[in-house]
């Protein structure tokens, strides 16, 4: 067999973001491109801002000794020292060169920390709906994720939380503002799930780290702030990239950032570089290194994306779906009129739409649109998910 059972398996159950991909390839070849409004993909739709562009050109146009050549594994310590104060402001914490670690993209800095943290048989808990590519970024490690419920608004409920929490759990999972809700968690609840770890740790006998996914920090709407993990809980660590914040996902580029009030915290970043070489990443991508340090704080206009927010959750309510308007990220995660999302995912794709059923991200009953497309693309779509809505609601 040229490929193991494990993987086989993985292959069968592929994510469903992928299938809706797929079916929306099926469905462009047989109607034509133009008449197919897909939703499936987080892949943005707006151009890296001017500054991307400029900072590129600079790199490309200077002469540097090994520009192309290895570099340490953790990055350019230039480059990690500009990410470091920028984690600093955002955190509200004092950051160094020596807490950050450059990745090829929030999954490879997630993988790596895994990696560095996970023993087999080790739990990580994520509350759901989350991406879920988790399950295969744990397991890889050896690892099982164990899901918890949110509460009905998609805070988190730290009481499930910490009913999932056992002697095995190394981490908890969090990711704010949220895939696919878009809910951006509270300094409340943050400071309520810290304090339920801080003694949860001290029961069970080892720290369990929080893992901060923060891929769409800068994609907050009306100036919600995203409040810092690090602040809050002294075993944290961020992950996250510059895929969704300068639309730059096939570059993958990205970071883990260790709170360096963490027990132990230097052993930890040791642990994060050396799992970045022996799993094959290496270094984050050299040149990409040089652009972002120039262009720290930088974004796109959110206000792109708030508008396609507003367009999008006004037309939908007009049409009866019940949804909370997202706080940050790109996407919606209505409710499924009648309550069966595959049914409603059929029923769109019929009318050539393409959106991921909730079963997706852990949760039926719900759908998922990702709105980083063309207005035209979005408007398009709202006579299809009339219709649908008054077929699902009669
Ligand atoms: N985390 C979340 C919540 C995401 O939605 C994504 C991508 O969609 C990632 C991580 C992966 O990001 P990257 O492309 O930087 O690896």
């Amino acid at each position: 067999m040229p490929v193991s059972k494990r993987i086989r398996g993985s292959i069968e159950s592929s994510s469903w973001i992928r299938r809706m991909f797929e079916a929306g390839a099926v469905l462009r070849a047989r109607h034509g491109a133009q008449n197919v409004c897909d939703f499936s993909l987080g892949n943005p739709d707006v151009e890296p801002p001017p500054e991307f562009q400029r900072a590129l050109q600079e790199v490309v146009a200077e002469t540097i000794p090994r520009k192309h050549g290895y570099m340490p594994n953790a990055g350019y310590p230039e480059v990690r020292a500009r990410v470091a104060e920028q984690v600093a402001r955002e955190q509200g914490v004092r950051l160094s060169v020596d807490d950050v670690v450059m990745s090829c993209g929030a999954s490879g800095a997630m993988n790596a920390v895994l990696r560095t943290i996970l023993d087999p048989g080790d739990e990580v808990i994520a509350p759901v709906p989350c991406f879920m590519e988790y399950v295969s970024y744990v397991d890889n490690h050896g690892g099982t994720l164990v899901m918890a419920p949110t509460l009905p608004d998609f805070d988190l409920d730290v009481d499930a939380l910490e009913s999932r929490v056992g002697p095995r759990t190394a981490a908890l999972i969090i990711n704010s503002p949220n895939n696919p809700t878009g809910r951006i968690y509270p300094a409340a609840t943050l400071v309520r799930l810290a304090d339920m770890l801080t003694r949860a740790s001290a029961k069970i006998g080892r720290p369990i780290y929080i893992l901060s996914d923060e891929p769409y920090r800068k994609l907050a709407y009306d100036g919600a702030a995203v409040p810092g993990i690090m602040g809050i809980y002294l075993h944290s660590i961020v992950v996250t990239s510059y895929s969704k914040d300068l639309s730059l996902p096939g570059e993958r580029i990205g970071f883990a950032a260790v709170n360096p009030a963490a027990d132990d915290a230097k052993r930890l970043v040791d642990g994060i570089i050396l799992c970045t070489r022996i799993l094959g990443y290496v270094n984050a991508p050299a040149l990409m290194q040089r652009v972002i340090a120039r262009i720290q704080g930088i974004s796109v206009d959110v206000e792109i994306y708030r508008r396609k927010r507003d367009l999008f959750c006004g037309a939908l309510s007009a049409m009866g779906y019940r949804l909370t308007p997202p706080e940050g990220a790109f996407y919606l995660f209505p409710q499924a009129p009648g309550g069966d999302d595959l049914a409603l995912v059929q029923a769109l794709q019929e009318e050539l739409i393409l959106v991921v059923p909730g079963r997706g991200f852990s949760m039926p009953g719900y759908f998922r649109i990702a709105y980083c497309v063309d207005t035209a693309v979005i408007e398009r779509a709202f006579p299809g998910f009339e219709r649908v809505a008054r077929k699902m609601l009669s």
